[in-house]
């Protein structure tokens, strides 16, 4: 046997159904918000994510599926979607196309990192971004968005937390206060927190190393040092949350790991799924259009792990919800006539079943039994004299007869009460 790829996982029957759920309701709450889906190749330039997602970032340094293809262009798997709609965007000067640039796009994503429960070096992420939007009640309408996204699946504990990262005007001033809060202490910090010190100290808040946290936490706050406009653009989406009734938490800490982030960053925790428990997470990125070769267009978007709302979405939510019937032949003369019933009632919208391996009904009724059929169309010699179908309730065993012409609206109005 060849095992799948570590860190890939295959999707089975059993758990798909509730994949095409989250699918479903994700698709629904979009469209009702105004997005329209996108579709992009899971192979970009290296240079979109190098430049889009950050140089100094784990994603670009660590984690990148990248390689040199056959005319010697550098390419990757896509390791998140931002990038990817941004180029769309100003690509196809969506900004003319549409009214009002709202995208999603749903995926495969591919990140090399080490896999554990809930994270996985092939992921799926729905991913909503609008551009073109600056003032705070988009922020608010897009956090609704992702609020409506857990609730509506019937997501329990989660927790929305938020926080500004300021803008190119107010940040290096914030990140000098960090350096000059840490002194001396940052000797005493991990090495990538070193590292981090010098490159992109606002960084240091991903730490996860427990002998880093006490410093850390001592650490200066980016809200206390907003701009006057990033503070004001603060205060009115928390504001415009209070509207929604959405509770939040501010989160000190969450600036995220991604250079392009300005403003506006969030993620909801929780869900009850484990160690791994940011479902989504997004922000806003006023610079990132421009600098990826587009118009000076502000945006902002998050990603919600699909994987993670699977885990977190209750076992009841609502999948699976067909209602097989079978159909049994007696004989080779009715095998002909279930046949036509088998294709007449899969093309008024049912899901229907057939033994071909002719065997004894004992044993189709049994197959019936395993697809958990619920109602069985049987067609022997007498029901083939008769022009008739005879129609058993697998629960109550009770059987009627109908005629063959009316047998599918028959077992229509009985699936339909
Ligand atoms: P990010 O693009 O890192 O901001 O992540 C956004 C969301 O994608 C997270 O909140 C997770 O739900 C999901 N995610 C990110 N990385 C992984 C991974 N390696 N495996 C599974 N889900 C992931």
């Amino acid at each position: 046997m060849i095992p799948a790829i570590r860190g890939t996982h295959d999707i089975l029957p059993g758990e798909v159904e509730r994949w095409q759920r989250v699918e479903a309701v994700a698709r629904d709450i979009f469209e009702r918000y105004g997005y329209a889906e996108v579709r992009t190749p899971v192979i970009e330039r290296e240079e979109l994510f190098a430049k889009g997602t950050g140089e100094t970032t784990d994603i670009v340094q660590k984690e990148m599926y990248a390689f040199t293809d056959k005319g010697g262009e550098r390419i990757t798997l896509r390791p998140e979607a931002t990038p990817s709609l941004v180029r769309v965007f100003v690509e196809h000067s969506l900004e003319q196309a549409m009214a009002v640039p709202k995208i999603y796009l749903m995926g495969p994503m591919f990140r090399y990192e080490r896999p554990q429960k809930g994270r996985y070096r092939q992921f799926h992420q729905l991913d909503v971004e609008v551009f073109g939007i600056s003032d705070p009640a988009i922020d608010a309408e897009v956090l609704d968005l992702a609020w409506a996204l857990v609730t509506e699946l019937g997501i329990a504990n989660v927790e929305l937390v938020i926080n500004s990262v300021g803008c190119a005007a107010c940040r290096p001033a914030f990140a000098e206060a960090l350096v000059k809060a840490l002194g001396a202490d940052v000797t005493s910090l991990c090495t990538d927190c070193q590292r981090r010190a010098t490159v992109n100290p606002l960084r240091i808040f991903d730490c996860k190393v427990p002998q880093d946290q006490p410093v850390i936490d001592r650490l200066p706050h980016s809200i206390d040092y907003l701009c006057a406009s990033c503070r004001e653009h603060f205060d009115a989406v928390v504001g415009h949350l209070g509207v929604y009734g959405i509770p939040y938490r501010i989160s000190h800490r969450l600036v995220r790991g991604l250079d392009y982030y300005t403003r506006t960053t969030f993620e909801i925790l929780g869900g009850n799924i484990g160690a791994q428990n940011a479902i989504l997470g997004g922000g806003r990125y006023d610079g990132l259009v421009k600098q990826l070769g587009g118009p000076d267009r502000v945006g902002i978007g998050f990603a919600a792990g699909i994987e993670r709302l699977v885990l977190a979405m209750p076992d009841d939510a609502g999948v699976g919800t067909r209602s097989p019937v079978f159909v049994a032949a007696m004989g080779e003369a009715a095998r002909g006539t279930a046949i036509g019933l088998l294709r007449d009632l899969r093309r008024a919208g049912l899901e229907a079943h057939m033994e071909y391996e002719g065997r004894s009904i004992k044993s189709q009724m049994k197959r019936a039994d395993r697809i958990k059929a619920v109602l069985t169309l049987i067609i022997g010699d007498d029901e083939l004299a008769a022009g008739e179908v005879a129609i058993k309730d697998m629960k109550t065993s009770e059987q009627v007869r109908v005629p063959r012409d009316g047998a599918v609206a028959h077992v229509k109005s009985r699936l339909a009460k």
